[in-house]
């Protein structure tokens, strides 16, 4: 497993179910039930483990099979509570429930952070990558209250500039003549099957149920892309960046799908 995958992603062994509980879902295609913030889910065991863990997909919970916390319920449950669970300490319940989505947002920078220091094109940013780094880093260990406090949205902005300038570079190396994507452009259910999209800047874009079967995607941004149901079978995705294995998990493709190589085939794509 790569580094970036390895040190951002959830280890749920080490986390009291905080999405299962914190968070809120509607009943919908991805899950089969409403459930509030705060409340447990019913499929939740009192060992924090999910009862329908390798059938969620056929149960209707597609939804959990694509969120990813990035290491923050972890992070939550062993830093910032320092092992202390929900079921123990009723009182800390709410604010543990609080937190847990902001140290989402941090942690999920930080993915991204770390996934540009790897990258060739970062080199004349990497005194500014490490600063924000660190600067993320220790965000994440402030006590429950400062986290509560923080202006996450004004410390996105300055990651974001800089992942910008880095993306624009690694897409700047690409010169190709083809029609330019943007997501001003509607792109939900877009036919794009087999285009040359490489270097496009789909950022926050909504790619949802898009046709890109056997689109070359190489050196694309997909940073905050929705690809829930896009066609990806046979596409190029070599070289892409900020995409995350949430985000692949939401696709459809096969296995000549070509993806990053922190990131694997789903097992719903070769099923
Ligand atoms: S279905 Fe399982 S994974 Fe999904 S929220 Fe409930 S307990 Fe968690």
């Amino acid at each position: 497993m790569s580094k970036i995958v390895e040190d951002y992603k959830a280890d749920c062994e080490n986390c009291f179910g905080l999405c299962c509980v914190a968070l809120p879902y509607a009943k919908s295609a991805d899950f089969a039930f409403n459930k509030d913030g705060g409340t447990p889910c019913k499929n939740l065991q009192k060992d924090y483990r999910c009862r329908i863990h390798s059938d969620l997909r056929k149960k209707g919970f597609k939804g959990c099979t694509v969120y990813e916390c990035f290491g923050a319920g972890q992070k939550v449950s062993q830093v910032t509570f320092r092992g202390k669970n929900w079921q123990e300490h009723p009182e800390e319940a709410q604010v543990m429930f609080e937190v847990f989505p902001k140290m989402q947002q941090l942690h999920e920078m930080l993915y991204y952070l770390k996934e540009a220091l790897g990258l060739e094109e970062s080199r004349p940013y990497l005194t500014q990558l490490k600063k924000a780094m660190l600067e993320t880093e220790r965000l994440t260990e402030l006590s429950p209250t400062a986290i509560l406090e923080l202006d996450i949205p004004r410390h996105r902005m300055g990651v974001s500039d800089l992942l910008l300038k880095i993306s624009e570079d690694v897409r700047s190396k690409i010169r190709r003549k083809t029609t330019k994507v943007t997501k001003t452009m509607g792109l939900i259910g877009a036919n794009l099957k087999g285009a040359d999209l490489r270097g496009s800047n789909f950022r926050g874009a909504l790619l949802i149920a898009a046709d890109l079967r056997k689109a070359d995607l190489r050196s694309s941004d997909f940073i905050g892309v929705d690809l829930r149901n896009a066609d990806l079978r046979g596409a190029n995705l070599t070289g892409s960046i900020f995409l995350t294995q949430a985000q692949v998990n939401a696709a459809k493709g096969d296995i000549h799908t070509k993806l990053p190589p922190q990131l694997n085939i789903p097992h719903h794509w070769v099923e």
